[in-house]
């Protein structure tokens, strides 16, 4: 009990020790963890955020691109069968348009008031069927409105602010330069298509010559723009659609300042813009892949980052806790055995002095409180020098273990300990003992060390090693001294000496 009561002590710092050594570190490893894993759901985060409105402006365009291949049919103004058929087949595809990039608008989260705008943008459209009643310039500002939101909403969704050169081209492209070119392209061909039938009048002729001047600068910054994207990736098919559009832009200003001005061909006008218009859509539809897939492939980075960064975390929590549960067992083992061997004779293996003086003084405390019995029995062999001086002192040794078996063997309950106390002396002590079973116990001791049959030759006490015993029976709450006690049992034995050794003298009786 008392020696259970002062290992628990030790292990219970041992413990302690084991949880901080736990404990700490892996706290600091779930903060940083965690500090990291909000780091990437954030960037996840802002990527998601970006895509959803790409998948907008793209849709705004797609919606840009019908309006404006409408506002080409109006414009050209004839009233036969297929052109109504035409527009009739446009107009249900804007109107899909509209219900897609509702849907779409939905998604875009944190800017309502961008969001209400644009719902409310569309849902005029619808309203009033402004499809109904078309005309060029109503159109037009119909198609500069959307531009007007796919650049708010590009800023909005931080598509602008992108990181890396190569999205910050493509988005520049798709967002303003490639939809402003398509627009200026739509323009000439919607102006001259209203004039095939009276021939173009002067400032319409203006008009066209100020877009053709704002296409080539526009061109030269989509060249500029794309020049750059090419020193960092080689994408065969934006190259190609470049080549493309560049040929067809190249087309229509040769056909403007050759033909076109001078008043001829109206006509033929339609075909080549609508042909200039398709390859930078295509152009544009090229740029528009390219972004989708380096923002898609950003966020399945960010988020097997996030699942690597949960795995790596939870991984060295578990190898932390692990590692700290094996030295904590193999501790505790080390520390019980250096334990053991500190209250341990070597010799004989019964426990020291040490642990005597503190089992003797806890079991005297404890009596009191239990109110029990405690008897001390100290042992000592007769005529042990003579003994050694016969036989050798190996032989000494031999027969100090002999004893000392024979005392652990007479224990009977886990109260009852056996000590060396030093030289060839031992002790004792025994809980829940009247006299006579005490002195019963100690004399069964006796006899046991008398029946091993050790010649001692020398011996005046018999023929056999014997031993002398003085044995003292404490009441509780009557002796409190672990001096007086031991005093008491040391007279016992002087006296057991006196009588002719090989004997059990109780304390009480010699009074
Ligand atoms: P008594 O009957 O009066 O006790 O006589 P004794 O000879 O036993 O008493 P004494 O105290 O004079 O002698 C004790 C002897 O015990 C002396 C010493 O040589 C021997 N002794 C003490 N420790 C050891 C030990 O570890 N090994 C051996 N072999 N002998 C020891
Ligand atoms: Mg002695
Ligand atoms: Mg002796």
């Amino acid at each position: 009990m008392i020696c259970q009561d002062i290992n628990k002590n030790k292990k219970n710092k041992n413990f302690a020790y084991f949880v901080t050594l736990t404990v700490v570190p892996v706290f600091a490893i779930i903060v940083m963890f965690s500090y990291a894993f909000l780091h990437i759901r954030d960037s996840v985060k802002f990527t998601s955020h970006e895509i959803t409105g790409l998948r907008v402006i793209a849709q705004i365009q797609r919606t840009v691109f019908d309006i404006q291949k409408l506002r080409g049919l109006v414009c050209m103004g004839n009233g036969d069968e297929k052109s109504i058929e035409h527009i009739k087949i446009i107009k249900e595809s804007i109107y899909k348009d509209l219900a897609m990039l509702k849907e779409h608008s939905m998604f875009i989260e944190n800017d309502t008031s961008l969001k209400n705008e644009l719902l409310n943008f569309i849902d005029s459209l619808g309203k009033t069927s402004p499809l109904e009643h078309t005309n060029y310039y109503y159109l037009t500002d119909v198609i500069h409105d959307f531009m007007r939101f796919s650049g708010r909403l590009s800023y909005h969704c931080k598509l602008i602010l992108d990181s890396t050169m190569n999205s910050y081209v493509l988005i520049d492209n798709i967002v303003f330069l490639l939809p402003e070119l398509i627009e200026y392209n739509g323009q000439i061909r919607a102006v001259t298509l209203s004039a095939q039938n009276s021939g173009l009048v002067d400032n319409q002729r203006e008009y066209i010559k100020a877009q053709e001047n704002k296409i080539k600068e526009k061109l030269e910054k989509l060249n500029y723009n794309l020049s750059l994207y090419y020193e960092n990736r080689n994408s065969d098919e934006i190259k190609d659609a470049h080549n493309g559009a560049l040929k067809a832009q190249d087309a229509i200003i040769e056909f403007a300042n050759n033909k076109f001005l001078n008043g001829e061909n109206l006509f033929e006008i339609y075909s080549i813009t609508t042909k200039n218009i398709e390859s930078i859509i295509d152009l544009y539809n090229e740029n528009l892949k390219n972004l989708s897939h380096i923002l898609e492939k950003r966020l399945n980075r960010d988020k097997e980052i996030s699942i690597f960064i949960i795995l790596a975390g939870f991984c060295s929590i578990l190898f932390i806790i692990f590692i700290n549960a094996m030295f904590y067992r193999r501790n505790r083992k080390f520390i019980s055995k250096i334990e053991e061997l500190t209250i341990t004779d070597a010799m004989t293996t019964l426990h020291n002095r040490r642990y005597f003086d503190l089992v003797f003084d806890n079991l005297l405390k404890a009596q009191k409180r239990a109110r029990q019995t405690l008897a001390f029995i100290i042992v000592d062999i007769d005529h042990f020098k003579q003994y050694n001086d016969t036989y050798g002192h190996q032989a000494g040794d031999e027969t100090l273990k002999a004893v000392a078996n024979c005392l652990k063997n007479s224990l009977r309950r886990e109260g009852d300990f056996a000590f060396r106390l030093g030289g060839e002396e031992f002790g004792v002590l025994c809980t829940g003992l009247d006299d006579s079973q005490a002195f019963d116990f100690a004399d069964a001791i006796r006899k046991k060390v008398e029946e091993e049959k050790i010649e001692h030759k020398k011996s005046t006490a018999g023929k056999y090693v014997t031993i002398s015993m003085g044995l003292i029976v404490i009441k509780p709450g009557l002796v409190n001294s672990v001096n007086d006690v031991y005093r008491y049992a040391d007279e016992a034995l002087y006296k057991a000496k006196e009588k002719g050794r090989n004997r059990v003298v109780v304390y009480n009786e010699m009074h």
